[in-house]
């Protein structure tokens, strides 16, 4: 008798604590296909870590492949999902296309950056969802410091040591108080005169961390300020441009960074699905079924499940969510195909938060109690090594040498501003050139990485598949534009005359 086929689209919490939960229910009794674009999952709470330096990148990925035994790894991004003729469409990293058929499907495809219609900020900021995202923020605001350090115009140099973070939820926030960490080092060892690197919070929220309880919000505020980063409740940013940042209180704040952690919407593939959606996420039922399509399960972001903690509500957006989440998706997964034990409804009570400052800093409130200061540093780093499936050591060993060490300031520059373009379908991959001109094949070049022409995951709103971001020198931008010639953003960007003093070529690198 053949074995029923179930497809996992998506190896994020959800989907990786999904395929995990049914390989160990169903033991080899059904056929497992994980669908997703990198062969890794990705531990997002401790990105802003990357891109801080504190931690390598490697750190915060799980293999797939290495970790979930009887479990098929398909790389690729399902780019349609036809739920009555029971099929994925997909395109693998090579530009290949294939579909898969399946008896269930679970949908947890999670989130991407959540774009605001303001003037330039699709241009300018960039968003903080995936590792590329990271690793071209580490890069940027290092060489932002070194070529501070190299110019002799006070007014480059006060716009390039000037970072503006825009909204003050956990992302936000981490990144801030983490980088802020990172770049006071580097003036240190770089600036003159003891000049200080300036990083703004942004939110028009009242208090940072917003969401969270307000004792959270008060200790985060505390470390913030005492570090020196400038937090301004209640502003936001009106128009961003390639000199720096207009904002909702009227004042321009000359810079050469903006980060964009203004929340995440639901992955594209989810409206393309043609069921009913609340807020972009796909509607479940309490067992994470989509009504009227038992065979069809969603969780984590994706998935807009009844909070039954809280009636009329829908889960929040977290990790912790997503991820018992997974579990119950592959409980009921196994139920529905008569492997495991019968379905059960989705229920969690929220366990509290921890948002990692830096240093010995943290707020958390585990089970509700608030703590500050070291206690909730080592709560919150004892947390994530509990949670993380696999490489608790080596996050362990990278915390040590971060305490004993001075972090390494070198930017490697190898994810440029045009490869992380802020609206995308796929944070989790750094952009190629088009197809288009003479680049090199895509097998040669990049392995894994997102086309700007994939048909698999086309921009919902027509635009953006391509470099919209021109802050980078020419030099080491794609030259050989698609058919159509080079979109504006790019034509601009490479009209752009050499950057004079301040370029990149003429910093001096790091110690
Ligand atoms: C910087 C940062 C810090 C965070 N910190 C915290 C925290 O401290 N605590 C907390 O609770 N939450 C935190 N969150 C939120 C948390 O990470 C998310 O809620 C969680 O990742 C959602 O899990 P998910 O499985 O739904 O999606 P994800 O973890 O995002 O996984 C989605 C997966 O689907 C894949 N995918 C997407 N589209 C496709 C497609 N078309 N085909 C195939 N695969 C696809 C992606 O590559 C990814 O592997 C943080 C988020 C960020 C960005």
């Amino acid at each position: 008798m053949s074995r029923p086929r179930v497809v996992i689209v998506g190896a994020g919490f959800a989907g990786y604590r999904a395929a995990r939960t049914l390989a160990r229910v169903t033991r080899g009794r059904a056929h497992i296909t994980l669908l997703n674009p990198t062969d890794y999952f990705l531990y997002l709470p401790l990105l802003p870590q990357v891109a801080a330096g504190a931690l390598e990148a490697r750190r915060v990925t799980v293999s797939l492949a290495g970790t979930l035994p009887g479990v098929r790894l398909l790389l690729g991004e399902a780019g349609r999902a036809d739920l009555d003729a029971r099929t994925v469409h997909y395109t693998d990293p090579e530009g290949g296309t294939g579909s898969l058929g399946y008896d269930r499907l679970v949908l947890a495809v999670g989130s991407v950056n959540k774009l605001l219609p303001i003037p330039g900020v699709a241009e300018h900021a960039h968003g903080f969802r995936g590792l590329p995202e990271a690793l071209y923020l580490r890069d940027h605001v290092i060489r932002q410091v070194e070529l501070a350090a190299a110019t002799g115009d006070p007014a480059v140099r006060a716009a390039r040591r000037t970072f503006v973070v825009v909204g003050a939820g956990y992302t936000g926030t981490e990144v801030a108080a983490q980088m802020q960490m990172l770049t006071d080092g580097l003036a240190r060892r770089h600036l003159p005169g003891g000049s200080r690197p300036r990083w703004m919070l942004l939110d028009v929220a009242p208090r940072v961390l917003p969401e969270m309880d307000e004792r959270l919000s008060r200790t985060a505020d505390r470390v913030l300020r005492a570090r020196g980063v400038d937090v301004r409740m209640g502003t936001s940013v009106k128009e961003a441009t390639r000199d720096g940042v207009l904002l909702t209180d009227g004042e321009f704040v000359a810079s050469r960074t903006l980060v964009w952690c203004v929340g995440v919407r639901p992955d594209p593939l989810v409206e393309a699905v043609g069921q009913p959606l609340e807020r972009g996420r796909l509607i479940v039922d309490p067992y994470l079924q989509v009504p009227g399509r038992p065979e069809v399960f969603a969780c984590g972001d994706a998935a807009a499940v009844p909070d039954l903690e809280h009636p009329g509500a829908f889960t929040p957006m977290t990790a912790q969510h997503a991820w018992r989440q997974g579990r119950v998706a592959g409980e009921n997964v196994a139920a529905a195909l008569g492997l495991g034990r019968r379905r059960r409804a989705y229920r969690h009570r929220d366990l509290g938060f921890a948002v990692d400052l830096g240093g010995v800093h943290a707020a958390a409130n585990p089970l509700g109690v608030p703590l500050s200061g070291l206690p909730a540093g080592l709560v919150t780093r004892g947390y994530h090594l509990a949670a993380l499936p696999a490489g608790r050591v080596r996050v362990a060993a990278d915390w040590l040498l971060d305490a004993v060490l001075p972090r390494q300031g070198v930017q490697l520059g190898l994810v440029r501003s045009w490869a992380v373009p802020l609206d995308t379908a796929s944070p989790e991959l750094p952009r190629v050139p088009d197809a288009g001109g003479p680049a090199p094949a895509p097998a040669d070049t990049a392995p894994g990485a997102a086309r700007a022409t994939a048909p698999a995951r086309s921009e919902p709103d027509g635009g953006a598949a391509g470099n919209r971001t021109g802050d980078e020198p020419a030099q080491n931008r794609p030259s050989t534009p698609g058919p159509a010639g080079p979109r504006p953003a790019e034509a601009e960007a490479q009209a752009e005359p050499a950057p004079a003093p301040d370029s990149p070529a003429e910093a001096e690198g790091d110690a």
